[in-house]
């Protein structure tokens, strides 16, 4: 008898509901399944789930909105970091609330995701897209302006081998900034690496899968942890 996996009850949740693109708290689920490492977040409906998340988690936690209809959390007013205790996630929850329906009026609200607050590292982006030509690619980039304003990526095509993802990493402009300046701790360049190859693996394995974006990820000098994600299932028909 075969078992369904984590994997495949998100994805086929998801399918059976319509929707192709999975919240951020099934896209961190299924990432979790799969060995990735993500700042884990779960899902509150109202404001004392949202307390009685945080409260199992510990603080400080971060609170962000869950919308179907919500790409950029941060431009809504979506997302808010820090909360300190339980008094700070209740009325961060009321303020989301009121501030989200005011700028995005018609989006379907599903809750909130809680999760703890990562320490502050080095901002990176890891992504994946569908190619019509080349099939899936992989990207990598600093985050913030470094990915918006310069264009400072790489991508390979899947599967990357490690040679690749060597590559990848050090062939950005901004390897320096990766590397540590000024006396400031670098990255694990080695960390980055494994993700990259465990994430070109996952696309492989799953070829529902049609993009992923782990935007951003927190490099630090041991580790890499990503911190928010967002998964696209290609719809039925194209699989
Ligand atoms: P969006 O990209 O939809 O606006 P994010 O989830 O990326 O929302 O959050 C915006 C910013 O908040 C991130 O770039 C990061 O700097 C910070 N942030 C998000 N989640 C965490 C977390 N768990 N710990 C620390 N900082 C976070
Ligand atoms: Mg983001």
């Amino acid at each position: 008898m075969t078992s369904l996996t984590v994997t495949d009850t998100i994805i086929t949740q998801a399918r059976s509901e319509g929707r192709s693109l999975l919240s951020e708290v099934e896209s961190k689920n299924l990432l979790v399944a799969e060995g990735i490492s993500v700042t884990d977040a779960q899902l509150a409906k109202d404001a004392d789930e949202a307390v009685s998340v945080a409260e199992t988690l510990g603080y400080p936690v971060v609170m962000k909105i869950i919308s179907p209809d919500i790409a950029h959390k941060s431009d809504v007013g979506g997302v808010v970091v820090g909360l300190a205790d339980s008094g700070e996630v209740k009325s961060a929850y009321d303020e989301m609330m009121a501030k989200v329906s005011s700028v995005a009026s018609t989006a379907r609200i599903d809750g909130v995701s809680v999760q703890n607050m990562a320490e502050p590292g080095i901002e990176v982006i890891v992504g994946a897209t569908t190619d019509p030509q080349f099939g899936p690619v992989m990207m990598f980039g600093l985050g913030g302006v470094f990915v918006e304003v310069l264009k400072d990526v790489s991508f390979r095509i899947v599967p990357l081998e490690s040679r690749d993802a060597k590559q990848m990493v050090r062939e950005i402009d901004a390897l320096p900034i990766l590397e540590g300046v000024r006396g400031q701790d670098g990255a694990d360049l080695e960390a980055l690496e494994t993700l990259l190859l465990s994430i070109s693996e996952l696309i492989e394995r799953r070829p529902e899968i049609a993009e992923l974006d782990l935007n951003p990820v927190f490099a630090y000098s041991n580790g890499a942890i990503a911190v928010d994600a967002r998964i696209v299932l290609h719809s039925q028909n194209d699989v």
